[in-house]
């Protein structure tokens, strides 16, 4: 049976005039180019810590995603802790977006003052703010479509906006994909594969590039609970609850006892979300370790404008706690090459925080630095790569209140093995040990009579790169110590012969 579409009230949606103030939200919410016009103001008030970026931008429209970024030193990408704060990936969610530009006007004026705190987070901390993800959507909420909340992708191609229009941004990452719902005009449809939406896609690829240690998505209760966080997870084929789920439920835990309710009675609650669906939530445990959240605001979807304020001063001293959470305890440090002192990707795995079943943790490829918040505690640390020697340390101890700094040099292996080229009557050569070797190897040789003996060491272009004559006083079992911290890697042949 054909659905009854009202291509009119969505086409006033596309053709809403931007400076007309909008209609379909109370004037106390933002709309889009108002957040356009306020975070330019505030980063042309405080040019020297923020940084104004779209990160790309929606899929229909092409409205820019405009990310604010406060660091001092913006416009370098420091090796420090990064946060990730988003509002509005559901279109009709409105209240992110009022939390997050109430949040990043009283910090910025919290730096002005010199408060204390405030200069320390944005010395010490990149904090990555994306107030209105979906905008598009939310350019179609603030035109009357007060409950759209996916984006605008065109799913039956028809040119129009309409009902079986827009993908959930909620349900479009890779993890869990499958089980999302596949249906076009379901308020969660998946999208046509994972990350198809230019929405998503900017989200993953700052995220690849910035490695968020915490992420925050605020949301809004259409359905589901109010007032509440999020952590992860609950992933049953993955063995059950997030490995660190000791150090994300406290961090939830004390997040949510720092925000009031809207009656002003106890705070948010905090539960164990699930996995899967194509969450951006556990995409980014999932990925990058992050301890990432999803808060619903309130009660409702699009409150009543006179409660907007209370609930975003009720809102911020969550966020400031987890400015300071980001200052540690936790355990940090590079990881390197011990011979060339690059930067590593490796996994780093926290034995008390390790479930081989889930994506590697691993060091970031430009300042191979780890960083992985814990309780303060004692904990057992191993790195791993491919081509390297594993490398294991006990008994590290986190202490409370700050980063615990252990540095990671990686031996490579020397894959390539030296060969035997000489076995003359009645000597004989061993194999030398370690094999392969970095430093230094031992070569064993064995003299039917005493007298003096030759080895030599050639590389494979025949050049000869040490030579040793050793007396020999009696017969039967010598060594040599090669010192051959100066070789190149690669493969050697060495010959003994008599004096
Ligand atoms: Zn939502």
């Amino acid at each position: 049976m054909q659905r009854f579409l009202p291509v009119l009230g969505f086409l006033l949606a596309t053709s809403v005039n931007p400076s007309q103030k909008a209609f379909g939200l109370d004037e106390r919410y933002h709309t889009y180019q108002e957040v356009i016009l306020e975070l330019d103001s505030l980063h042309n008030t405080f040019p020297e810590i923020t940084r104004l970026d779209s990160i790309g931008h929606t899929t229909r429209d092409s409205l820019a995603i405009w990310c604010l970024k406060i660091s001092d030193n913006p416009l370098l990408e420091e090796d420090e802790p990064a946060i990730l704060l988003l509002g509005n990936q559901h279109a009709d969610e409105v209240l992110g977006v009022e939390i997050l530009m109430w949040m990043l006007s009283e910090l910025l004026c919290r730096y002005r003052t010199h408060d204390v705190r405030a200069t320390s987070w944005i010395e010490d901390l990149e904090i990555y703010v994306v107030p209105m993800w979906n905008a598009e959507g939310h350019t179609a909420v603030e035109a009357g479509l007060t409950w759209w909340r996916k984006n605008k992708r065109d799913n039956n191609e028809n040119h129009l906006f309409d009902y079986y229009d827009g993908v959930d941004l909620n349900r479009n990452f890779s993890l869990g994909w499958e089980q999302g719902d596949s249906i076009p005009d379901s308020f969660f449809y998946r999208g046509p594969a994972p990350f198809s939406e230019a929405e998503t896609q900017a989200v993953r690829d700052l995220s690849r590039q910035k490695r968020f240690i915490i992420t925050v998505d605020y949301h809004s209760p259409t359905y589901g609970r109010p007032e509440v966080i999020y952590f992860p997870w609950i992933r049953s084929e993955r063995g059950g609850y997030a490995p660190d789920r000791w150090v994300i439920e406290r961090i939830a835990y004390n997040m949510a006892s720092r925000i009031t309710k809207d009656s002003g009675i106890g705070h948010y609650d905090w539960i164990n979300g699930g996995a899967g669906n194509g969450y951006h939530r556990t995409w980014q445990y999932e990925k990058f370790a992050a301890v990432a959240f999803t808060v619903e605001v309130s009660d409702t979807t699009i409150q009543d404008p006179d409660m907007v304020d209370g609930i975003c001063r009720r809102n911020l001293p969550g966020i400031y706690y987890l400015f300071d959470r980001a200052a540690g305890p936790g355990l940090t440090g590079l990881v390197t090459d011990a011979l060339t002192s690059q930067p590593l990707e490796a996994e780093v795995i926290i034995e008390e925080a390790y479930n081989p079943n889930i994506a590697a943790r691993t060091s970031d490829p430009v300042f191979g630095r780890y960083r992985r918040l814990l309780q303060p505690g004692v904990y057992s640390l191993r790195v791993e790569k491919e081509s390297y020697h594993t490398r294991s340390f006990t008994h590290i101890i986190v202490r409370d209140g700050e980063w615990t700094e252990l540095a990671v040099e990686l031996e490579p292996e020397i894959t390539s093995s030296p060969e035997i080229v000489s076995l003359s009557r009645g000597f004989y050569l061993e194999q030398n040990h370690p094999n392969p070797f970095n430093q230094r190897t031992v070569i064993t040789y064995h003299v039917p009579t005493s007298g003096a003996v030759k080895l030599e060491i050639f590389d494979l272009s025949g050049r000869r790169v040490a030579s040793f004559l050793e007396p020999v006083e009696e017969m039967g079992s010598h060594s040599i110590i090669w010192e051959a911290s100066g070789a190149s890697s690669g493969i050697y042949l060495y010959k003994l012969t008599t004096a």
